[in-house]
């Protein structure tokens, strides 16, 4: 008996529950991921880091599997790749391989929830089973609920009932290497298609710091352990090297949530628990995204539909492009279009400056991350939006309003961040650098700047913008 691990979001080779199964209960293990061209087609450009991400972790992957399979006295193997669609094409490999079952680590966007039930069709027709597993999250669905038995829509009482219920148990790894002589080896001639073959060109993402595959969530996870100490303190200054830069790993699932989990849990520290909670976030917001699918297009609270947003397309595009005038929002920007990341203190600011500064749908500025961010992540993504829009899951009054001025004094007191990806105020002064429209003249000849010309003045005046927002907001209460 054979069964097909369909990889999607967890390429690695390690601690994997849906190949961990299959090892387990078949005789013969092969292993399949599909450039699947329904996401790739409806990417913004052929030019993306998430495909080169995956695909230079596909080629480790590739590798591993084999080294695995010989490690525990196999011939060999490695990971089948398709380019196509995934509903037609799983069915098909199935068929082709076959296999009883196809089993997958399983997914809770409802797009993917949607294209699974398909091949499980597909698969069904030809008598084969199509099983899937809880993989990327500590807890799911309807593993944390209230006493009532309903799903929680507070962060806080969902911390405290995810941290009672987590023990050893949740946090074990699957020991994929006790099994892998199963694994089956690759057809002959099968290899990793070039991202050219896939119709894709490559992105700057070599020359970023972000290793990739599962050797790269290893080397940064490391560097974290030995800084988990300060994240409490350190976390929100986005010029310090304070986080652990490993969302687009966890996004892939080139680390294991479970190995992260684990650490966090044992070390036990101040700065482990906060690193921790920020873990529940994530478990938080794919709950969230299961129990309510609706929130994928509308607000998390409903009475909130009735806000009535500005059309302003050319506020949105100076947003975008980083040029609104408030230098930490521009280097926000600029830092997400050259990296593909930004810092979590900045996802809240230029969030808050796009809904309520500019008085812009946050479903414009969630599409923009979508099409941006290389860690991008519906759950989570939808979650951060939502909550800086005050439309989403948050205990706190809908009127808070971040000052992008007052935030940027506070987390870039020295304006490093800043210099640094708005190299045109790289010589003002500390005391203008978080507003440098109140530099005069002379001052601005002296800092080598002219507001207006080499950088923007404001786009908005947010004393002014702060109070639109609050007359917008009344609707709700009305
Ligand atoms: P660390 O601080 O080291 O945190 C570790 C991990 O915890 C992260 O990798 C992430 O998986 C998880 N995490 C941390 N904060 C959150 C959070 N608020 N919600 C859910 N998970 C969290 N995160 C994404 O992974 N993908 C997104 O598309 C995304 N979009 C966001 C949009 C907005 C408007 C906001 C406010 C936040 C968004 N976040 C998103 C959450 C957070 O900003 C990133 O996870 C974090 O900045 C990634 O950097 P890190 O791995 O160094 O984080």
């Amino acid at each position: 008996r054979s069964a097909l691990v369909w990889f999607r979001r967890d390429l690695r080779s390690h601690d994997h529950a849906a190949l961990y199964h299959a090892l387990r209960r078949f005789d013969r293990v092969h292993c399949a991921f599909v450039f699947d061209t329904e996401i790739l087609d409806a990417l913004p450009s052929r030019c993306d880091r998430r495909v080169e991400f995956i695909w230079r972790s596909l080629q480790e992957l590739d590798t591993a599997l084999d080294a695995l399979s010989r490690r525990a006295g196999g011939g060999g193997a490695g990971i089948v790749v398709r380019h196509g669609r995934a509903d037609a094409l799983i069915p098909a490999l199935a068929a082709q391989l076959g296999v009883t079952a196809v089993l997958t680590n399983r997914d809770y966007e409802p797009a993917a929830i949607a294209r699974d039930r398909r091949v499980a069709e597909g698969l069904a027709a030809a008598g084969i089973g199509f099983e899937d597993f809880k993989d990327q999250v500590i807890f799911e669905r309807d593993e944390i609920l209230t006493q009532g038995g309903q799903p929680y829509s507070v962060f806080t009482p969902y911390r405290n009932a995810w941290l009672k219920k987590l023990d050893g148990f949740y946090v074990q790894a699957y020991p994929v290497e006790r099994y892998a002589a199963q694994l089956a080896p690759k057809a002959h001639g099968e290899r990793v298609p070039g991202l050219d073959e896939l119709g894709f060109t490559a992105t700057n993402l070599a020359e970023l710091r972000l290793p990739t595959g599962m050797s790269g969530g290893r080397a940064l996870f490391g560097d974290f352990t030995g800084r988990i100490g300060r994240y409490r303190e350190a976390r929100d200054y986005p010029a310090v090297k304070g986080v652990s830069y490993l969302s687009a790993h966890l996004r892939f699932g080139t680390v294991s949530i479970r190995e992260l989990a684990a650490f966090a849990w044992a070390d036990g520290g101040a700065g482990a628990e906060c690193w921790l909670g920020e873990l529940v976030w994530r478990d938080f917001y794919h709950m969230i995204l299961w129990h309510h699918p609706r929130v994928v297009t509308g607000c998390f609270r409903p009475e909130y539909e009735r806000i009535a947003w500005d059309a302003a397309p050319e506020l949105f595009a100076a947003w975008c492009e980083g040029r609104t005038g408030y230098p930490l929002v521009d280097a926000a920007m600029r830092q997400l279009h050259s990296t593909g990341y930004m810092h979590n203190r900045l996802r809240m600011v230029v969030s808050s400056f796009l809904t309520k500064d500019l008085g812009i749908d946050w479903r414009c500025g969630e599409r923009h991350f979508a099409d941006h961010l290389l860690d991008y992540d519906l759950a989570a993504n939808n979650g951060g939006w939502q909550w800086a829009a005050s439309t989403g899951c948050d205990a706190q009054p809908y009127f808070r309003i971040f000052n992008p001025v007052t935030q940027s004094a506070r987390f870039d007191a020295e304006g490093r961040f800043i210099r640094r990806y708005v190299p045109e105020l790289a010589r003002v002064p500390d005391k203008h650098i978080h507003a440098p429209w109140k530099m005069g003249a002379a001052e601005q000849a002296a800092a080598g700047v002219r507001l207006g010309r080499d950088y923007p003045a404001p786009v908005v005046d947010h004393a002014l913008a702060r109070e639109r927002t609050l007359a917008r907001f009344a609707v709700v209460r009305s």
